[in-house]
């Protein structure tokens, strides 16, 4: 299977080539030359397997390069005891509609479904490309994806990896969870500035050719792992056809009838991903895009314009405030008959207007698929109140806000086709606004609010949050915007 990009200026890519490089040197992502079909009866057979056999079918059906590796890629990733749950991925009912807990590894956040494995998928392209340098993988992070980088790459022979967060710009739990990182070869530095600031940092030290050379010179590659890595859509592809197997076992569906997906929505990648499943023969009939505040996406799907002029909000689901949503370019490529140069010129109006049209036909099949709406802080915390009070289960306000919006579709369409609600952080890791939502947190700290939630769900808290009371912190660096090549450059010498 080759690899395009979306731009098509770029000459076609193995699967080792597109993980290794990231971004496609047009500035476009790599998509797979065409849609590999996973059969009715190969979906029912996931019904029996354990996670990590299922990813494998999915993730074969892609990286072809990668085939003898992968059964011990994914059971390293998704085997014993990387998540609290052997199911990895669990379905649970609630109420009128499935969820699906996405949330179970080590950093309580749906990221650790991709980082888990792209860890893997990147040594084993070094080896499929007899690439001896050590790729140093560079991130900046707004809370979730630094700390899953940190965790999947840690100690992971011939790989570095260093991320920057704004300092004062995640939360207190975010916080702690990466500056008592564990591991030989992981680095965290806070920049002073908020999340642009560290990101357009990341983004200059990717571009400095001279600096790319000198760290070449010393046997040492950048690579990124933020999710317009292929190697981080396609393990989430996985989980799509795992909830599907696990609802026809549990006789919430009947094999082969058709389910609706409503996906908490930031950069695209999740959702993306249900819609690559379907691509491969998995029967979801509509695609539920749950945005919070920072709506761009659902006026896209309604009017078919991209408009990131508009105000940006900070809301209680972090994850998702996002107005430049890197992955729609995937299914842009698809929407417009995978006409690169299409794409491109659509991209670049984004970049000099931050705003674009799409074709009328584009526009029309986006708007047949998908269902765009939004849920203000709000709505998503009486969503919180209202699950626990007739579920007793306690939603984080990213969830909620999927939830809240599948709520009143379901209410003003009266579709009730069954439908899978993805969940994609603990509530832990947001406790603070969950309490808020239930009960109260008032004159409470962090971990008090944690210590509360627990005695009200009656889930224990997960041991990594546990944790945190007792690691020592070993990252303290800080540093301006524009020392953070100096700071690469310390880190890498060390
Ligand atoms: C990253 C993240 C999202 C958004 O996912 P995308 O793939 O960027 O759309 C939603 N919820 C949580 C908790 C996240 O960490």
């Amino acid at each position: 299977m080759l690899f395009y990009s979306t731009r098509s200026q770029s000459a076609p890519v193995s699967g080792a080539q597109a993980i290794l490089g990231g971004i496609a040197p047009d500035g476009g992502l790599y998509v797979p030359e065409r849609f590999p079909q996973i059969a009715p009866e190969q979906i029912a057979a996931m019904s029996a397997m354990p996670y990590d056999q299922r990813a494998c079918t999915v993730l074969s059906a892609f990286l072809d390069q990668y085939s003898r590796m992968l059964p011990g890629m994914c059971q390293a990733a998704y085997g014993a005891d990387r998540f609290d749950t052997p199911q990895v991925a669990p379905v649970i009912p609630l109420g009128d509609r499935q969820a699906l807990e996405l949330f179970h590894g080590p950093t309580l956040a749906f990221k650790d479904m991709a980082l888990q494995m792209l860890p893997h998928l990147m040594t084993g392209a070094m080896q499929l490309e007899g690439t001896t340098d050590e790729v140093v993988i560079l991130v900046a992070t707004s809370g979730d994806t630094g700390k899953a980088a940190l965790e999947g790459f840690k100690d992971v022979a011939g790989t570095r990896v260093i991320v920057f967060y704004p300092d004062g710009g995640v939360s207190p739990a975010q916080k702690l969870q990466m500056v008592t990182q564990q591991g030989g070869n992981v680095h965290v530095a806070a920049v002073r500035g908020n999340f642009d600031d560290a990101q357009t940092g990341v983004k200059k030290i990717f571009a400095d050719d001279a600096f790319k050379a000198r760290i070449k010179a010393r046997g040492k590659v950048l690579s990124s792992a933020n999710s317009i890595n292929f190697g981080r859509l396609v393990p989430q592809v996985a989980y799509y056809f795992s909830a599907y197997a696990d609802m026809v076992r549990a006789g919430a569906i009947q094999q082969g009838a058709p389910m609706n997906v409503c996906v908490p929505t930031g950069n695209f990648g999740n959702i993306l991903a249900a819609w690559y499943a379907k691509q491969m023969g998995l029967p979801i009939a509509r695609f539920l895009c749950a945005s919070n505040k920072n709506n761009v996406l659902t006026d896209f799907i309604n009017t078919g314009v991209y408009d990131a002029n508009r105000d940006f909000y900070k809301t209680t689901s972090p994850s998702m405030d996002i107005l430049i949503s890197s992955n729609v370019e995937r299914l842009l490529f698809e929407l417009c008959s995978r006409d690169g140069q299409q794409v491109g010129a659509l991209m670049q109006a984004l970049s000099q207007q931050r705003k674009y049209t799409l074709p009328a036909q584009a526009a029309q099949a986006l708007k047949a698929q998908f269902v765009g709406a939004w849920a203000d802080d709000e709505t998503a915390a009486a969503e919180i109140q209202r699950v626990y009070r007739e579920h007793g289960v306690v939603l984080d306000p990213h969830s909620a806000v999927a939830s809240a919006v599948y709520t009143r579709y379901r209410a003003q369409s009266g579709d009730e086709t069954p439908a899978l609600v993805v969940c994609t952080a603990s509530p832990y890791k947001f406790s603070r606004s969950v309490l808020c939502a239930i009960d109260s947190a008032q004159g409470l700290d962090e971990f008090g609010c944690a210590d509360r939630l627990e005695a009200l769900s009656g889930v224990p808290m997960p041991a990594p949050l546990r944790a945190l009371r007792t690691l020592p912190v070993r990252h303290q660096t800080v540093c301006d915007r524009q020392q953070m090549e100096a700071t690469v450059d310390a880190f890498l010498t060390k």
